[in-house]
């Protein structure tokens, strides 16, 4: 192997390092998207809520009519009394009279009552649903999203095979020893080659003595950059 193919052969594995990276970083993407179910579980929460504040106002509303029944029940009793003839008491008539006005008086105020709290369960139930429309809406996205998602994963597991394939039959053209020293140098560095282009190193962008230059063309070997350790190669 010539000094020019060493190098160019560990740049091109680097190039290819570099698209398994990016590729494999999308697919990463790709899986985060397709595991967030954020929205979708915020939506059911609402539901929930709104599901629960629907109960309890269900639940208001009929303890108010039942109040209501009550209060009409006991006008009922008091009336059925003041009118049986059974009563025949002035002082206990009049009490009796005076006792069906002020449940009459409780009965308008808890009537009211019981209008509002129809009211406010109508407006939970409104809430309710429209929660519910917007949930399946959401889950109906959510469900072509993941289609989509799932197909891009499959070309994108694809693509990423193919690149490792690539990287792989790469690597392997090139000398054991040579290609361990690469990976040494790429995991401290995160680049191993360096460009030596216009008497600089690429990787630490310091500039390369006329020597270093030299034997960058010449030398049998690979030739390092003296500042930062990376393979440097001239195109
Ligand atoms: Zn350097």
């Amino acid at each position: 192997m010539t000094r020019t193919t060493k190098a160019a052969s560990l740049y091109q594995v680097q190039q290819l390092d570099g698209e398994v990276d990016r590729i494999a970083a999308e697919a990463q993407a790709i899986n985060a998207a397709l595991q967030d179910d954020s929205a979708v579980r915020q939506v059911q929460q609402a539901v929930t809520a709104a599901s629960t504040a629907l109960q309890q106002r269900q639940q208001a509303l009929r303890a108010a009519e039942q109040e209501l029944a009550d209060l009409a029940a006991r006008i009922k009793s008091h009336n059925d009394r003041l009118y049986s003839g059974n009563v025949s008491n002035p002082r206990e008539l009049g009490s009796l009279q005076q006792e069906v006005g002020h449940l009459r008086e409780l009965h308008n105020t808890q009537e009211e009552r019981v209008l509002e709290a129809m009211a406010a369960a109508e407006e939970a139930q409104t809430l309710m649903e429209s929660e519910k429309t917007r949930q399946e809406a959401l889950e109906k996205t959510r469900q072509q999203e993941q289609a989509m998602l799932v197909d891009r994963q499959r070309q994108v597991e694809a693509r990423l095979a193919d690149a490792r394939q690539r990287r792989q039959s790469q690597a392997e053209s090139c000398e054991a020893p040579l290609l361990q020293r690469y990976e040494q140098i790429r995991r401290i560095r995160g680049k191993a080659v360096a460009l030596a282009e216009g008497g600089t190193c690429q990787g630490c962008r310091v500039s390369l003595t006329a020597s270093d230059m030299q034997r960058v063309r010449t030398s049998a070997d690979i030739t390092t950059c003296s500042n930062c350790g990376r393979i440097l190669y001239l195109p």
